[in-house]
């Protein structure tokens, strides 16, 4: 089934002109050809054939997606991207995150996308040069490395691994997991602590992202992590010793807690917006089964258990969308958007969870097999939920801003 994607009275006609062009290479160059593209990774069929024709696949796709201007959207002109705003962006990810899989045909590949955003923004020149280009221009591949197995991911100012001046250079020590990519990367941003759990800087100061080469000595990457028991090169990492110069440092010394949260906030706008385009695919997949598929005499579409699967899903859809482009206009305006976020972080997986299951449920055992996407959006909802802040953290934020809000003796403004 084709993504219908009509233009929106109420967006621009840039907005409008991105969703139609981002539809057409979608509907036309992806959708038809998902399981050539895909079919190896789920079938387990690593014949040289299928990876040719899928690697022959991808490339005519990365052109036309190229020739429309919608190569690397996050990434400005300057760098090759397609120098999007913020909300033109999140427009774009809902159509593309239609196709499952199709983010790496229009350049925005997790975690360098994260990375590159974050070399824009705290880069050097000389930094750029060396560590942003290739990874736009020559395939060069990153990750990012910040959780720790011995401590909460979910308070990152109680990271242990440590990195202490020696001269000219910063000796890094300390064990990280769950680094994705890790496998493949050529270099690693290495979430340390730069100054002493106790000492005199503020809590969010202690923290200095530096990037570590992955040939570097004392890098050990001891293993992959299964995830939903399969190898995605999430790696646990040991860090030995491990020197690298200070011109390797990230932005000013202590300031990786923020440059964590520029990368996590928009982030998080993105990946709503991406849940969004994968809910309206397994609604219109559910749809489409509902029409078609005969039980106990008579059509699925007819039973009143699927309707309500298929009203709660609308809602679910529309609440989500709805609640997330409200979020990305405030952060087009500048408009402290901090509690949206956070809602957003929260709601928006829930419902994609719910959507995905209500569709695999109305697909039986087609729903959990490889031949559909539900399967892979189903454990992407539930992962969602704990990567990038767990709910309960972003519940405890929410409540947090609504509380210092209402201590000033003014309520809450749904309005805006
Ligand atoms: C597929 C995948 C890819 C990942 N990729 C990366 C990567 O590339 N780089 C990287 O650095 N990390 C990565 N991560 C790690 C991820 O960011 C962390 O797993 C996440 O931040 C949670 O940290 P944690 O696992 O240490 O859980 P913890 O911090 O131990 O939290 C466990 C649970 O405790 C509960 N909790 C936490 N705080 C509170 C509270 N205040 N009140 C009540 N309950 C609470 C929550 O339910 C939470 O889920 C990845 C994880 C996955 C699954």
């Amino acid at each position: 089934m084709r993504m219908n994607v009509q233009p929106i009275p109420s967006a621009s006609d840039r907005i409008n002109e991105i969703r139609a062009l981002t539809a057409r290479i979608v509907n036309k160059e992806i959708l038809p050809h998902e399981n050539e593209l895909w079919s190896w990774r789920n079938e387990g069929n690593f014949a040289e054939s299928s990876r040719q024709k899928a690697r022959e696949l991808r490339k005519g796709i990365t052109e036309k997606v190229k020739q429309a201007g919608l190569w690397a959207p996050h990434l400005p002109e300057e760098y090759g991207g397609a120098g999007l705003s913020f909300l033109e962006h999140a427009y774009m990810n809902e159509v593309l995150a239609y196709a499952v899989g199709a983010a790496s045909l229009f350049g925005v590949v997790a975690p360098n996308s994260g990375n590159q955003k974050i070399l824009v923004k705290y880069g050097t020149e000389e930094q750029k040069r060396k560590w942003l280009i290739p990874t736009i221009e020559d395939g060069m591949e990153s990750g990012f490395s910040m959780t720790e197995p011995d401590q909460p991911g979910s308070d990152p100012r109680s990271l242990r691994t440590t990195a202490r001046r020696d001269g000219d250079d910063w000796v890094i020590n300390g064990r990280k997991w769950f680094t994705s990519n890790g496998k493949r990367a050529d270099f690693f941003i290495v979430m340390c602590r730069t100054a002493d759990e106790g000492g005199e800087v503020d809590r969010n100061s202690k923290m200095t992202q530096i990037i570590v080469p992955s040939d570097t000595p004392g890098v050990d990457i001891a293993r992959s992590v299964p995830v939903w028991g399969r190898d995605g090169h999430h790696c646990e990492i040991f860090y030995d010793d491990v020197r690298v110069p200070v011109e390797n440092q990230l932005g000013r010394t202590g300031s990786g807690h923020q440059a964590a949260q520029d990368r996590l906030g928009a982030g998080r706008v993105y990946h709503c917006m991406n849940s969004v385009g994968q809910m309206w695919r397994a609604f219109d997949l559910m749809v489409e089964r509902a029409m078609s598929r005969e039980v106990h005499g008579g059509l699925l579409e007819t039973k009143q258990f699927i309707q309500g699967f298929i009203a709660e899903s609308y809602i679910d859809i529309q609440a989500a969308r709805l609640m997330t482009i409200h979020c990305a206009e405030k952060m087009e305006n500048e408009i402290d958007a901090r509690t949206d976020i956070s809602a957003i972080k929260i709601f928006v997986p829930e419902a994609y969870h719910r959507v995905v299951d209500r569709a695999i449920q109305v697909w039986g055992g087609a729903g959990v097999s490889g031949d559909l996407p539900l399967a892979d959006m189903y454990q992407g909802a539930r992962t969602l939920r704990l990567a990038d802040g767990p709910d309960e953290v972003h519940k405890i934020l929410i409540a947090k801003n609504v509380l210092k809000h209402y201590r000033t003796g003014e309520s809450w403004d749904f309005g805006n």
